[in-house]
């Protein structure tokens, strides 16, 4: 890929930001820079805000049946470029190529569930509520909608918001992560390409001044946005008091239980491609597993020589199983947070820093890490690391597993690997966390389930996917008629 400068799209035309400033695109296992990114100013947001809001007085009128016609569109091109788009992912991002490949293949079931829409935006009706009145409910779209994404998922996050988004009749302002705008730069060139009015999708690279800019600006009805836990929570607050609808996905640090009687081989398995997988930053990602009673015996031996085991390099390679962290910065953080912990009392069971990868000298590689006897009420116990770090800690019972989960500020996913049904059934029931993982490691919800994230990990009410990402993009409007005979003129 040679070094280009991307744009922004905005009115269905690609336009070069006015602002001069630009981040650099680093492919974190070379260090090669791939692109620069423009960091727009709120006045180029503005423009893009008011010609979505022209572009929705007449996008909300087309019928919902042709609306999903460039969604079936889309999908057949995100299919011809599936490859091209794996590998971009796997460049700007770090993570494998398989990696990627999976993560596309969620951005597309999000676009074929987002055909169903005119059956999910159906509404209802009650006849006779009072003698010859009808009651009935319609759906309608809101008008311009912001979506804002994180880096760890350059590709599919958005999809949990712009085809339902478009599919009921709004239109779109996307600002990409400006550490991976490479993928989303050619998913809008996909969706230009699918015959989308103009105006329908716009994007505007940039950073906070543009998520500022996208809450405060009065021609845009909702925020989507996931990131961090204090920006999610930033984004809330701001959006809400600018009177909009506001889902904002944050941060996570998910606990999982493992009790003796897993089975060892798939419980070994799962977690450590759970921890490890995307580097660990995902946000779904094992962060502390939870050893009940003898548990630890079997588990521990277990989870270190899969952990040594585990081939890390440059994600193209596809011997590799895990790639780089997403910056230099970050492995300097990550690596700070490993030795806090064990500054902390945690003790090194696996330690993956001072990684050298031959040949990719200048990648930013940590190799998984375990720490072991994590103390519970540790920073490195409460952070979310976002790194490729596994701690572990251990307990009597599964109640005090239990507790130590709902204790965490946190509600993104809780997992139990057992072969006990009743106390896998206990679990489902009491653990505080929208996502339950039963003998399953990362428990990310098919496209037409609701990405259910609890707590800190998620403000709002609507999540995004399926049926609630409907729900967001439309407001009911309740109309209550009567039709008396004895009006009805003759001919
Ligand atoms: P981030 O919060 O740094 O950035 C997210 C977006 O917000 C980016 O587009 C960024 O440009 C913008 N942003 C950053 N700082 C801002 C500020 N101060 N004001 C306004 N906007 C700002 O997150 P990230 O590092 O890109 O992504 C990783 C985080 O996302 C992790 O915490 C991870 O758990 C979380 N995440 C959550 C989910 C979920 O479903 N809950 C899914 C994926 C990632």
């Amino acid at each position: 890929m040679s070094e280009q400068i991307l744009q922004n799209f905005i009115n269905g035309k690609w336009t070069s930001s006015a602002t001069g400033r630009f981040r650099e695109v680093q492919n974190p296992a070379t260090a090669e820079i791939l692109a620069k990114v423009p960091i727009s100013s709120a006045a180029e947001l503005d423009q893009a805000a008011q010609v979505a809001h022209k572009a929705f007085l007449e996008w909300r009128n087309v019928p919902v049946t042709k609306r999903i016609q460039y969604l079936f569109k889309l999908k057949d091109l995100l299919e011809a470029n599936f490859e091209d788009l794996s590998r971009t992912i796997t460049m700007e991002h770090g993570k494998t190529l398989e990696e990627s490949r999976g993560e596309m293949r969620r951005a597309i079931e999000n676009v074929e569930v987002a055909c169903g829409t005119p059956t999910l935006m159906m509404g209802d009706f009650v006849e006779n509520i009072a003698p010859g009145i009808d009651e009935y409910m319609i759906r309608q779209p809101i008008g311009v909608t912001g979506i804002i994404s994180p880096f760890n998922f350059p590709g599919m996050i958005a999809f949990w918001f712009i085809p339902y988004a478009v599919a009921a009749g709004n239109t779109v302002v996307i600002k990409p992560s400006s550490r991976v705008p490479i993928t989303m730069f050619k998913l809008v060139k996909l969706m230009e390409e699918s015959g989308l009015p103009a105006g329908v999708v716009n994007m505007v690279n940039g950073g906070s001044e543009i998520v500022d800019a996208i809450l405060d600006h009065p021609l845009i009805k909702s925020a989507s946005f996931v990131g961090s836990t204090p920006v999610a929570m930033h984004v809330y607050s701001r959006g809400s008091a600018h009177g909009k609808r506001v889902q904002a996905m944050g941060g996570a640090k998910n606990p999982v239980l493992i009790l003796p009687d897993a089975d060892v081989k798939v419980t070994t398995d799962i977690l450590i491609d759970s921890a490890f997988g995307n580097a660990g930053q995902r946000c779904l990602a094992a962060a502390t597993a939870i050893m009940v009673g003898e548990a630890d015996k079997i588990f521990i031996p277990a989870l270190a020589e899969a952990a040594s085991r585990r081939v890390v390099g440059y994600g193209l390679n596809p011997e590799v199983q895990m790639g780089p962290v997403i910056t230099p910065q970050d492995k300097v953080r990550i690596e700070g947070l490993i030795q806090q912990g064990v500054d902390e009392g945690a003790k090194m069971l696996v330690d993956g820093r001072k990684a050298v990868i031959p040949g990719y000298e200048k990648g930013n590689f940590i190799r998984p890490t375990i720490l072991t006897d994590v103390p519970v009420d540790g920073l490195i116990a409460k952070t979310e690391v976002f790194g490729p770090v596994l701690g572990i800690m251990h307990v009597n019972t599964v109640e005090q597993g239990i507790e130590i989960l709902n204790n965490g500020a946190f509600g993104n996913m809780g997992c139990i690997f057992t072969s006990n049904g009743s106390v896998a059934r206990k679990f489902r029931n009491e653990a505080e966390a929208g996502n339950i993982g039963i003998n399953i490691g990362v428990a990310a919800p098919m496209a037409f389930f609701p990405f259910s994230g609890w707590k800190d990990s998620f403000f709002g009410t609507l999540h995004g996917q399926g049926k609630h990402a409907i729900e967001f993009f439309t407001q009911t409007k309740i109309v209550i008629e009567r039709w008396p005979k004895e009006w009805t003129r003759k001919f």
